[in-house]
């Protein structure tokens, strides 16, 4: 079997990884760099680099930087129907891509997330501080690793960061805080299980537990409720693949975010599981189905 893994140029420990773990069990992988494949139509379409062509291998694994958001859409949507396999549908790296959409979809699908406002204008949103409870949180619609998470303590400074994200032509995102002690739960799906799960904590003082901004993962046995919760998320956006992030909640846990392409270093060290080889024998599986 052959296996495409379609990265960036500059691959890092998580594509380093995939490619170790898929080269002991597929015949052939190949590397496409994102920045360096030429997509053409001589009537016959193709996705080349360096004289390989991705459309004649079996399975391909995109992990495609946010940055080439749109191009590697164009690369994903012209392998649909072409009988490669892929671990997720090309929609789900748009519908990632944008927070508040990816909430909207899970919503739709009756998963449980916090009360969440969107406006262009941020008098349009001026209600919602009249009634919310404090703190509240105010996102950017694509910010990632906790860089574009920010909280309020009043309607004056929830009002002042609105007017910013207004100013910096960003749409307003406000979301209900849901209530934890700085932790939050990461969940790998691959397949139709949870193969890993850490508890990321906040560093002192602060309110995010991402791993980028000070927080500290540890292997995490995750609850039924939770795990359930996990594949649902992951079956709504159509991943086969997915880093699904819960706040375990007062009575119950939400999902606040879903990522398309997780980072590997942090859930391999805090669990001490080999994420990737369970996604190499995943993409392996997809090929014989
Ligand atoms: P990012 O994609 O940048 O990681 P998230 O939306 O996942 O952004 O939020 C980053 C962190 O901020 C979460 O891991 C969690 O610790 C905290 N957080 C996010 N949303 C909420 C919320 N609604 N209530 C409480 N904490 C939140």
């Amino acid at each position: 079997m052959k296996l495409a893994l379609l990265g960036p140029e500059k691959r890092t420990y998580s594509e380093l990884r995939l490619l170790k773990e898929c080269k002991q069990i597929f015949d052939t992988v190949t590397y496409f760099p994102i920045q360096k494949v030429v997509i053409e139509f001589d009537g016959e379409l193709s996705v080349i680099y360096r004289g390989k062509n991705i459309l004649d291998y079996d399975a391909v694994l995109p992990r495609i930087p946010r940055s080439y958001l749109h191009f590697g859409l164009t690369v994903l949507e012209m392998l649909k129907g072409t009988g490669i396999k892929m671990p997720i549908a090309p929609e789900a790296v748009l519908h990632t891509h944008n927070k508040f959409l990816t909430l909207i979809l899970l919503a739709r699908h009756e998963i449980r997330i916090p009360k969440t406002y969107l406006s262009l204008k941020r008098k349009a949103l001026e209600f919602v501080l009249e009634n919310v409870k404090y703190p509240v949180v105010l996102k950017t619609v694509y910010g990632c690793m906790g860089k574009g998470v920010m909280f309020a303590d009043s309607k004056e400074s929830a009002i002042s960061i609105m007017d910013l994200l207004e100013n910096l032509h960003q749409p307003v995102f406000v979301e209900e805080y849901v209530k934890n002690p700085g932790e939050d739960i990461r969940a790998i799906v691959v397949g139709e299980r949870v193969v890993a799960a850490m508890k990321r904590k906040a560093k002192a003082g602060e309110k995010r537990a991402n791993i980028g901004v000070g927080g500290i993962g540890e292997n995490y046995r995750i609850s039924e409720e939770e795990s359930e919760l996990a594949l649902k998320a992951a079956r709504a956006l159509q991943m086969g693949i997915a880093g699904v992030d819960i706040l375990p909640g007062k009575k119950r846990p939400c999902v606040v975010e879903v990522n398309v392409y997780p980072g590997l270093k942090g859930i391999e060290a805090a669990t001490g599981v080999n994420v990737a080889k369970e996604i190499a024998c995943y993409m392996l599986d997809l090929c014989s189905k």
